[in-house]
Formats: structure tokens, C-alpha cells, sequence
């Protein structure tokens, strides 16, 4: 397994793929672990989670340049991210006990009812390169505190983030083999989660390596959740604060080079407002500052993979050919290293791969509609149903139409985020399931009923 750096092509590191024999060694330590990790008091495996939340801040650049190094973040942008992954230990440190304490339900007169919350054992967790540290931080929190152990198998070019991740929770104190990272191909995806020992996974990524995930997982009856992108609406209505919707727009599509599930891809404008809107966010986009990803004024580095990035170009083409119209970008940038510029696309027919394909970097795709009942249609006119925004000065208006979207959240105002206090996830091929706050913790618990005669 070898990381490259996108900015350069260099190649940074390799490392010695995880043999048949190391894989069996990570499962049986999985599950010693298991057995002891789940009898510790919660406030123990609290009190670790904070620790951990103190080594991600304590090596925070070292993180960020890592991930930085190996899929091209900018660097401010990867410290944001380390400092996000200690925000969520330390909002499971302080409420996984009040997430997981017992329910009481109504009873017959003498009887009593409580359903408790037991772990599972060991989930394996398949995760992409986007976000190295968020994905993976995202689950282990919330999944490591309820007393389940993790099997992490990262993206293939993130192999340095995948052991500096296993470091984070070895330096804050956690017993050997309750967070195990597994240097594996996804080919070895299968033997894992059909192995006996494995009681669950959660995957983010694109669809067929859901599709891939869910198949087994169902063939041998494990739970799953399933993040698995979108192609979030971005609605600006006639009566939106324009400037506003333009500066978070930008940024709702190219932060992160684009290369987010939750970025704004589909810009549905109102007509009112269209020619003003699309002409400031032309501008916008030409204003980034496209780099060096380890520089500090950087907003777009290079995109993560080259060959990802020819399948975004190609995506771009084709829905040019259907008819689309490049009003800015269009064109990978003369340049060493995967850069793409951003990249707006207006007059985008229904059907092309700007319309209903993910496009995963900073590319736009930008529709005028006559009134809010067009735009409603035209968000909900895709198969992915991940995340929404709506801009408009009504609250009242928006939080009505907010419930004709389907999507798995709909921000009014403000761009799509996870957070740790809030639900995420999505519905038809965005996949399933739910991360983050109360909703998340109890994903990959025994809901166990106890009553009372
Ligand atoms: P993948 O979905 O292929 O990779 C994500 C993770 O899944 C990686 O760990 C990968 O391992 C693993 N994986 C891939 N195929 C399988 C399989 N059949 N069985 C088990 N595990 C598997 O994403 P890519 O990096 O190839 O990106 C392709 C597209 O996916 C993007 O352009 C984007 O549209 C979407 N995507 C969405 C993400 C999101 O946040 N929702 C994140 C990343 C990608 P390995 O690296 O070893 O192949």
C-alpha cells in the first residue's frame, strides 16, 4: 500500500499490507478486548474518549499535515477538521451516559419495564479519504464509548492517517485491540465481515461499495449504516439575502476541494433572482485561491486522486456535450499535481451527469426555477436524499417547504454540517441509518427490553 501526494505525484510512504495471519491476530484481540471493554463503567470509557480528545488537539498539526500530505486538504482546512474530531470526543465524554441511560415505559400496575443499552462487540468500519480523521472519529466515538470495539479498514491512499488514528486512542490510554486498524484492500472487505467475531459494520463512501458492504452484511445478518453521498440542492429563493447565500454557497461547494457527500451540487435558483445570484457567484469562485495545499491562504488544493479527478472532468464533458454551458473552470489546470478549478455549469439538461451523478469536486451545476413549488421539484428530482439547504428572510416559509424535501436534513440558511449534537445521514441511495448524537450512539446497541413481573 503506498500514500501519494496529489499536489506533487511524489510518493510519500509504503506499507506492508495486513497478511491473512495479521487479520485473524486483530480479530481474536478484537474480541479479548470486547469481553473486558464492555464490563468497564461508562464513566471510564468516557474519561478515555476526553483523553483522546486531548492528543488529536495536542498533535493537531502533525494530523493536519498528514492528512494534508495524502489527499491534498488545505491545511487549514485539515486543522479545522483535527479540531472537529475532538470536538465530538469531547461531546460523547461529557453525554454518552445520559444518551445510554435506561428507558422506562409504561407497564402493567406491579410490573416494570426498561430497555437497556448493551454493546454489540466489534464493528468493522469502512471509510473513505475525504475526511480521513472525521469519518473514522465520527464512528469510533460515539461506537468505542457504548463498549463496542472497532476494526477500522480506511481508504488505500490514506494509509498513514489510518495508523495515526490507531495511535490517537493507543496515546490516550485505550486498552490493546479496542480500536484496531486493519491495512487491508477492499478486496479483503468480505472474509472480515463474514467472520463470525464481526457483529456490524458502517461504511461511508460511493454506492457500489455500500451496495458491496450491505450484500455481505445481509447474507450473514449484521446491522449496517450507510453514508454513502449525495447530490445536496442548494435553494436560493426570491426573497433569500443574496450575499449571504453567495458566501456560503462557495463554500458549501468547494470546501474540501468538493470532495464532500454534503456539499452543495445542485444550485436551484428562482428567476427573480437568478441573473444577479449566478453572476456574483461566478465572481466568487474566480476569487479562490488555488495551491499548495500546505499554504495557509490556500482555499483549493489538488484533488485526491488523478484518476478521480479525470472521472469529475469526464462527468464535466459529458454533461457539456448534453447541452450544458461552462460559465467558469471547465478545464483540469495546466499544473503539476490533480488540480481542477471551480467550476459552474448552467442550462444543465435533466439527465446529464451534472444533473443526476454525484460530482465529487468543485464543480456547480446551476438551474433557474419560476417559483418555489418548481424548486421543490427539482431538489427532490434525484436518487440521492443526503442533505438540503434553503435560502429565504421567511423562516416560516422555509421550514414548510423544508418538510416537502426529502432528504435525511434540510438547513435553512446555513450550508449542510454534521455536528456532533445533531443526526446525520440519509434516505433512498444516500443510504441508511444515522450518525452523531443521541440517534448515532444507539445505531449499534442491543435495545434490550427488561421487565419486571
Ligand atoms: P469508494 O467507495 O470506492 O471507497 C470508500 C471506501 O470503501 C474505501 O475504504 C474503499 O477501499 C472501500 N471499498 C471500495 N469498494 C469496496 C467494496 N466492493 N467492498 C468493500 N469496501 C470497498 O470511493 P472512491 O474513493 O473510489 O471514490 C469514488 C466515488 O465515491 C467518489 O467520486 C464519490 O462520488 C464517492 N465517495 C463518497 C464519499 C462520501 O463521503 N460519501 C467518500 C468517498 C467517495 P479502497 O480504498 O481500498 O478501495
Amino acid at each position: 500500500m503506498e500514500s501519494r501526494n496529489p499536489a506533487t505525484g511524489d510518493r510519500i510512504d509504503t506499507y506492508e499490507e495486513d497478511d491473512d495471519t495479521d487479520v485473524e491476530a486483530a480479530l481474536s484481540r478484537s474480541m479479548d478486548a470486547f469481553e473486558e471493554w464492555r464490563e468497564r463503567p461508562i464513566r471510564e470509557r468516557e474519561e478515555l474518549l476526553s483523553n483522546a480528545a486531548d492528543v488529536l488537539r495536542e498533535n493537531k498539526r502533525r494530523y493536519a499535515e498528514l492528512m494534508t500530505n495524502e489527499m491534498g486538504k488545505p491545511i487549514s482546512q485539515a486543522i479545522g477538521e483535527v479540531e472537529k474530531c475532538a470536538w465530538a470526543c469531547d461531546h460523547y465524554a461529557e453525554h454518552a451516559s445520559a444518551y445510554l441511560g435506561d428507558e422506562h415505559h409504561p407497564s402493567p400496575p406491579g410490573t416494570e419495564v426498561t430497555t437497556v443499552h448493551d454493546p454489540l462487540g466489534p464493528v468493522l468500519a469502512v471509510m473513505p479519504w475525504n475526511f480521513p480523521f472525521w469519518q473514522v472519529i465520527r464512528f469510533a466515538a460515539p461506537y468505542l464509548t457504548v463498549g463496542n470495539v472497532g476494526l477500522l479498514k480506511h481508504a488505500s491512499n490514506v494509509p498513514g492517517c489510518a495508523l495515526a488514528l490507531e495511535e490517537v486512542f493507543r496515546e490516550a490510554g485505550y486498552p490493546d485491540g479496542v480500536f484496531q486498524t486493519l491495512l487491508i484492500g477492499s478486496n479483503k472487505v468480505d472474509d472480515v465481515l463474514s467472520d463470525d467475531r464481526v457483529r456490524a459494520a458502517t461504511l461511508t463512501g460511493s454506492g457500489p461499495a455500500g451496495r458491496a458492504v450491505a450484500e455481505t452484511a445481509g447474507k450473514h445478518l449484521k446491522k449496517t449504516v450507510l453514508e454513502l453521498g449525495g447530490s445536496d440542492p442548494f435553494i436560493v429563493l426570491d426573497d433569500a439575502d443574496l450575499d449571504a447565500a453567495v458566501e456560503t454557497g462557495v463554500q458549501a461547494r468547494t470546501q474540501n476541494g468538493g470532495q464532500s457527500c454534503i456539499a452543495a451540487k445542485r444550485f436551484i435558483v428562482h428567476e427573480a433572482v437568478y441573473n444577479e445570484y449566478v453572476e456574483s457567484l461566478v465572481e466568487a469562485f474566480e476569487a479562490l485561491t488555488i495551491g499548495d495545499p500546505m499554504d495557509e491562504a490556500t482555499d483549493i488544493g489538488p484533488q485526491a486522486d488523478p484518476e478521480l479527478m479525470a472521472e469529475l472532468h469526464d462527468q464535466v464533458q459529458q454533461s457539456v456535450d448534453a447541452g450544458a454551458t461552462v460559465l467558469t473552470g471547465g478545464e483540469p489546470l495546466d499544473h503539476e499535481g490533480a488540480y481542477y478549478p471551480p467550476t459552474i455549469l448552467t442550462g444543465v439538461p435533466a439527465g446529464c451527469p451534472a444533473d443526476n451523478e454525484e460530482t465529487f469536486g468543485p464543480v456547480a451545476a446551476v438551474y433557474k426555477v419560476a417559483d418555489e413549488a418548481q424548486a421543490i421539484e427539482k431538489a427532490n428530482d434525484t436518487r440521492f436524499g443526503l442533505g438540503a439547504s434553503l435560502w429565504t428572510e421567511d423562516r416560516e416559509r422555509g421550514q414548510r417547504l423544508a418538510r416537502d424535501i426529502e432528504a435525511g436534513c434540510v438547513y435553512i440558511n446555513e450550508m449542510v454540517k454534521s455536528d456532533p449534537r445533531v443526526p446525520f445521514g440519509g434516505i433512498k441511495d444516500a443510504g441508511y441509518g444515522r450518525e452523531l448524537s443521541e440517534a448515532g450512539i444507539k445505531e449499534f446497541v442491543n435495545h434490550k427490553t427488561v421487565w419486571t413481573q
